[in-house]
């Protein structure tokens, strides 16, 4: 398969004119060229942070704090996944990861609610999706058997040493959110050493020193933060001290468009839009151990093509800022996933 366009390549995203050959699924070689195609080829997405059940609770609970919200055991959203019946829930997953495959995600990382029964609806969810997930069971030790990890819900909640030692032994992956309602629980989180931290909305300057010397990555989430009213997480800080990835959190509060997380991102933050575009794609690949998220030889072929010359694009003078800020699913013209 050869895909033309004006392609974003490698780290820096450095837009050329040319093709990219795919070849077994993998990025066979990146060619400068000139060509006859208005695409703009990028990675596609890696959201580095969902929690894909609450799709059964869109647009929910009007009004209530985060912790009447979200809070295990009783807040609305575990209460909404208690009352679902299986059915309905894989229904309502289904039709969110079809909508993050139409709005260019190719990789997300989820965690997941209902321990192993919870893991197996999204992997009955995930059957026909070419979406490629990193599942981190949640509640239950033995979740993160059969899932490909273990996510924490705070270190406020319980110890977690557990479920630590057994996604270590197991080399899997271990997140946690961190710091999102106060600072109280970043501390403890880092203690377990985690694989990764989620939010850090309330990190001050000790836990900047730790997470950088540890090297352990963040996902941000800002519109979650800004929905729950919890404060911004200090992006540019974080980005000063490790791996900082973009992740759209609960469906219930937003819709997974990393569109959406990109524009709000890039215009709530002194960052530039290829810092935007490098923390939804390969800083959350690198967040999961994964490989892909650079429009770059040998690396997996999961590409996201976008119509150059749509309405909303035709004449954008700088391709990186027309896809970070300016994009939407309409845009989008083709999503590779092998
Ligand atoms: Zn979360």
């Amino acid at each position: 398969m050869i895909v033309e366009g004006t392609i974003l390549r490698g780290r820096a995203f450095e837009p050329i004119e040319g093709r990219v050959v795919v070849e077994n699924g993998e990025i066979a070689a990146v060619e400068e060229d000139s060509v006859d195609s208005d695409a703009i080829v990028c990675p596609a997405f890696v959201n580095a942070h969902t929690h894909i059940g609450d799709s059964i609770a869109k647009e929910a609970g009007e009004g209530l704090t985060l912790e009447e919200l979200v809070a295990p055991p009783d807040g609305l959203k575990h209460r909404l996944l208690r009352e679902a019946d299986r059915e309905e829930l894989v229904a309502a997953m289904v039709r969110s990861l079809s909508f993050m495959k139409r709005s260019g995600t190719g990789t997300f990382v989820e965690f997941r609610e209902g321990g192993v029964e919870g893991v197996r609806a999204i992997r009955a969810a995930l059957a026909d999706s070419p979406l490629q997930s990193v599942v981190l069971g949640r509640e239950t030790t033995d979740a993160m058997e059969i899932a490909d990890g273990f996510g924490a819900s705070g270190a406020n909640d319980a110890e977690f040493q557990q479920e630590r030692r057994a996604t270590r032994d197991a080399r899997k992956l271990f997140g946690i959110h961190a710091g999102e309602v106060d600072s109280s629980d970043i501390n403890p989180a880092l203690d377990l050493d985690p694989d990764f931290l989620v939010h850090m909305v309330h990190a001050e300057s000790l836990h900047f020193e730790r997470v950088e010397d540890s090297e352990i990555p963040v996902a941000v989430c800002p519109r979650s933060n800004l929905v729950t009213g919890v404060g911004r997480p200090p992006v540019e800080e974080l980005m000063k001290r490790t791996t900082v990835a973009l992740g759209t959190d609960n469906v219930f509060l937003n819709s997974p468009s990393m569109f959406r997380e990109m524009e709000f991102t890039a215009k709530l933050y002194d960052i530039s839009a290829r810092d935007v575009l490098r923390m939804a794609t390969v800083n959350g690949a690198e967040l999961a151990g994964l490989d892909c998220g650079l429009v770059e030889e040998g690396r997996p072929a999961r590409l996201l093509v976008l119509d150059g010359d749509s309405d909303n694009l035709a004449g954008a003078k700088n391709a990186i800022r027309a896809v970070v800020r300016r994009a939407g699913a309409d845009d989008v013209e083709q999503v590779i996933l092998p």
